[in-house]
């Protein structure tokens, strides 16, 4: 009797493991800067492979403003950047006038600054094992808010390092082995900057990460994980050409007020004495020529950036190619030296970024129309089929059709 029982559970579990799905693969990589476009200039043999294999969209929406930390956390939590709380690479909490900035290492690794739970939060309390091979916001210390496996953001690291880097994580040992990694790559969103999005240099940057696509499919090829990993390659924001010949001098206009600016050139928040707010306004109200004033309550819905308490009063956003002085980044000097930018009005074609994804997951050779970046998050939580976290932004109704 209690051998016939034996059998039958030992049958009952030898079936539920037949029947259990082992859980995906998932690679997210991340080509900052890199125009939605660039993909159509015939140089970029690996991602049209990933194309012809894979789903794909027209382009990928950023979030406002369209920058690099708001919406990398954007892509990693769901959520606009007035929720998960990265409004822009540089701000300042008003009320205890502590500054967040991406080049400050202890404020970015500081955990009070990230409002949203990143994918890798909502995985890893689900039993799932991740990885980062650099990603703005992953190097929180705290216990349960970081990947299990993390590089620390080293800006010069060789490019095939990383992706060498990842190939090793998937050789792990089955139970230490990081089933979602996330991969980053700045090299188009620097020459972007500093020649242009239709120089030669340009050129070159975007045939570098191609080769970096090859390098890793490569190497999924040799250790035999080439049809069972989903490769997922986004981009933050795209890049329009700018000019030192279309600058506004924001703090000549206001020179007779004492103001605190913030942002940067595309997007400038300006913060004056109470009693004076009106009359600043009236006059950036007067000059609005090139770039669009409204008060932090009144920006349109459709850029989602109002709900938060680090959004100072005024908010300028400069027309796509026009450059505000007076925020965080730029003088004239600095201006002279590039001409390339972002962070401007994300429904602007020149700042979407792509979205090619293959693998497993993911219909073959389907392609659609432009999606958006918060939508990404609930995208992954499908492919790994767990549950999301609340109060999200994305939602998977429109980007849940990519899959098979
Ligand atoms: P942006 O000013 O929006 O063009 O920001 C791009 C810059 O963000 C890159 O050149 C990188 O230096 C920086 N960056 C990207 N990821 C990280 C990271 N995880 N930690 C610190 N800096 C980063
Ligand atoms: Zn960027
Ligand atoms: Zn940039």
């Amino acid at each position: 009797m209690k051998k016939t029982l034996l059998a039958i559970i030992l049958l009952i579990v030898a079936f539920l493991n037949l029947n259990a799905q082992p859980a995906p693969y998932v690679i997210l990589v991340s080509f900052d800067g890199f125009r939605w476009d660039y993909v159509n200039r015939g140089i970029t043999p690996n991602l049209d492979m990933m194309q012809e294999n894979g789903a794909w969209a027209l382009s990928l929406q950023p979030s406002f403003p369209s920058k690099t930390f708001p919406n990398h956390l954007a892509i990693i939590t769901g959520m606009y950047p007035e929720h998960h709380g990265v409004i822009f690479n540089e701000f300042r909490d008003p009320f205890t006038c502590e500054i967040y900035a991406i080049g400050d290492t202890s404020e970015v690794r500081d955990s009070k600054w990230y409002l949203g739970e990143a994918f890798w939060e909502t995985a890893e309390r689900q039993g799932i094992t991740t990885a980062s091979y650099f990603w703005p916001g992953s190097e929180l210390p705290d216990r349960y808010r970081h990947p299990t496996l993390h590089e620390a953001y080293e800006h010069e690291r060789p490019y095939p390092q990383r992706v060498e880097g990842v190939l090793s994580w998937l050789q792990l040992p089955q139970n230490e082995r990081p089933h979602f990694i996330t991969l980053y790559f700045h090299d188009t969103d620097t020459f972007g900057h500093r020649f242009g999005p239709h120089s030669p240099e340009i050129n070159e940057s975007i045939q570098r990460l191609d080769g970096m696509i090859g390098l890793l499919y490569e190497g999924l090829d040799k250790i035999g994980m080439r049809d069972s990993v989903n490769v997922i390659v986004v981009s933050d924001h795209g890049m329009t050409e700018i000019s030192i010949d279309r600058l506004i001098d924001i703090p000549a206009l206001l020179k007779n007020y004492k103001c605190e600016y913030g942002g940067s050139a595309p997007v400038l928040m300006v913060d004056a004495a109470k009693d004076k707010e009106e009359e600043v306004f009236n006059i950036l109200k007067q000059n609005e020529n090139h770039y669009k004033v409204y008060y932090r309550k009144d920006v349109p819905e459709y850029f989602h950036f109002s709900d938060n308490p680090y959004i100072y009063d005024i908010v300028l956003i400069a027309e796509t190619g026009w450059s505000l002085l007076g925020g965080e980044e730029y003088d004239h000097d600095k201006m002279k030296r590039i001409h390339g930018d972002h962070g401007f009005d994300n429904h602007q074609t020149d700042m979407h970024g792509i979205f090619i994804a293959s693998g497993p997951s993911f219909k073959k050779n389907y392609s659609t129309g432009t999606l958006w970046n918060v939508d990404i998050y609930p995208l992954l939580c499908k492919i790994f089929n767990i549950f999301p976290s609340a109060n999200i932004d994305g939602k998977l109704e429109r980007i849940g059709f990519l899959l098979k």
